[in-house]
């Protein structure tokens, strides 16, 4: 990394006041502030490149979180910084309604091909809350135009996560995150996570995932007729803890939400975009229903590069993509639906059909930008052979916690390896949250050398490595070495 990096001069205030001035004047996201004053140091950074964030005093933190799941080719990819740059001399922003311009253009079209087959639709937002609050919106809307508007209703799973907004908290099932507001939120119908970690001693995930499935077909034979779609985070509940299920859960709901005239949303704001070792998580779950399958009969889903031809994979009627979807750089975010729901709102403009909704940054042509250079580096090469390569390093690195006395689980998809901590793991008895042994491994990876640290920004009892794909083999071990001394001390009393 280059000292260039690390400002120097009189700008160059030290990291302690811009901490005092952040706690002064800034509130922060999902956090306790007072935590700042005591639990947790607010660490200004004041530079990034690659894996690297970089602090005032030039102490250097792994990004082993991605920056929140969003940075997938590491910080200031030469790329994206270019295509930027460009566009910033060329077209800042224009207002998307009565307009539309070439980034914007050539970025829905590349998201369709890429998408599962039958999403050839885009709809930009410039969040991930915000995509759901789209899709939850165009889904109940489209059953009004069909003339059944009952069906407003939302299926979601146990332990969700689709952002904050009042739309998408309410079809959350974090109590964490979403308590404090019940009252002023929609009721969705609550169906039990297939979370693999809650399967019997002996189930396979597969198994327990199926035995799971009972629920969702239950709920669905109950209320199809006043629900519009079921929601879910395909393979991964993320911010539930990187619970993770089997993906013949999509397979089966993919053919049971056709069956029962219900849409299905899958939110891949997070695992979106390679994270899960396929370009979309849904690419994880075989089509299992004759009467879906496209034109030329179903495939057996491969791995492959980007300009694979759309393989039999589930698709669903709705896809939410953000996070990752500009490397890291600008807030965006896209719905991907299908024709059909398209033409439902396709009509007179005195049928009242239209979808009226906005944001005024919507298909921001910086934002649209970076995505297109996501895109070219993704399509530069296999990132998912290699990642498969990396995905396996940091399972070596984090394996031996298997036999730890205080690890009930280490368990992957992907990109994503989660460690789940347990008092007792035997009885999968947690630690109580009160204890913050999750925060006590984020406090040691920070201070883990004179020079560098790790950022483990924990879940609760779950430690997870998510960084980006460019980390090198040599980082991922030292990303597993930290994270093992952390859980050790952080466990030891
Ligand atoms: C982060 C996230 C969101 C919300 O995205 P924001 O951009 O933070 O609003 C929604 N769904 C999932 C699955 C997420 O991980």
């Amino acid at each position: 990394m280059s000292d260039a990096l690390i400002p120097s001069g009189p700008s160059n205030s030290s990291a302690n006041d811009w901490a005092a001035r952040s706690r002064a004047h800034v509130w922060h996201p999902c956090t306790q502030m007072q935590d700042h004053e005591r639990e947790i140091p607010l660490l200004p950074i004041a530079a990034a490149e690659g894996v690297w964030l970089v602090g005032h005093d030039g102490r250097r933190y792994l990004d082993a979180v991605s920056s929140w799941w969003t940075n997938i080719f590491g910080h200031r990819h030469p790329r994206i910084v270019a295509r930027l740059k460009a566009q910033l001399d060329t077209l800042d922003h224009v207002i998307f309604a009565g307009f539309t311009h070439e980034p914007a253009v050539k970025l829905a079209e590349q998201l369709c091909t890429l998408a599962p087959a039958g999403l050839s639709r885009c709809f930009f937002a410039d969040n991930g809350s915000a995509a759901v609050e789209v899709a939850l919106k165009m889904s109940a809307h489209y059953w009004r135009n069909l003339g059944q508007a009952n069906k407003s209703k939302f299926i979601a799973l146990s332990n969700g996560y689709h952002g904050e907004t009042l739309g998408a908290l309410a079809v959350g099932g974090t109590g964490m995150y979403r308590d404090a507001y019940a009252p002023l939120l929609m009721q969705p119908i609550y169906v039990p996570s297939p979370d693999c970690f809650e399967r019997a001693p002996g189930a396979s995930w597969e198994d327990h995932t199926r035995q799971m499935f009972r629920h969702m077909e239950a709920a669905l034979a109950r209320h199809a007729h006043e629900t519009a779609a079921v929601i879910l985070e395909p393979l991964v509940q993320c911010a539930g803890g990187m619970r993770m299920y089997h993906p013949v859960y999509l397979s089966l709901l993919r053919e049971a939400c056709t069956r029962h005239g219900v849409h299905l949303i899958a939110d891949e704001i997070a695992v979106g975009f390679g994270r899960t070792g396929r370009m979309f998580a849904c690419e994880w779950a075989e089509i299992r229903s004759p009467e879906i399958k496209p034109r030329g009969g179903a495939q057996r889903p491969r791995e492959a590069a980007i300009e694979t031809p759309k393989r039999a994979c589930v698709s669903p009627d709705f896809m939410c993509l953000s996070k990752g979807i500009t490397g890291g750089t600008l807030p965006l975010a896209a719905v991907l639906t299908t024709d059909n729901i398209y033409q439902a709102f396709y009509d007179d403009y005195a049928s009242g059909k239209a979808f009226l909704h906005s944001h005024s940054y919507t298909a921001n042509p910086l934002a649209c930008a970076a995505a297109l250079a996501t895109l070219e580096i993704f399509a530069e090469q296999n990132w998912h052979a290699q990642n498969r390569g990396l995905g396996h390093l940091m399972w070596m690195g984090a394996s031996d916690l298997l036999s730890h006395p205080h690890v009930a689980e280490v368990r992957q998809q992907g990109m994503i390896l989660a460690i789940e901590l347990a008092k007792n793991p035997n009885k999968r008895e947690p630690y109580p949250a009160a204890e913050r042994r999750g925060l006590r491994v984020y406090r040691h990876a920070l201070n883990a050398y004179a020079d560098w640290g790790v950022v483990l920004r924990p879940l609760g009892n779950v430690i997870y490595f998510m960084p980006p794909y460019t980390i090198t083999p040599e980082q991922i071990g030292q990303m597993c070495r930290v994270a093992i001394e952390g859980i050790n001390q952080a466990t030891r009393d």
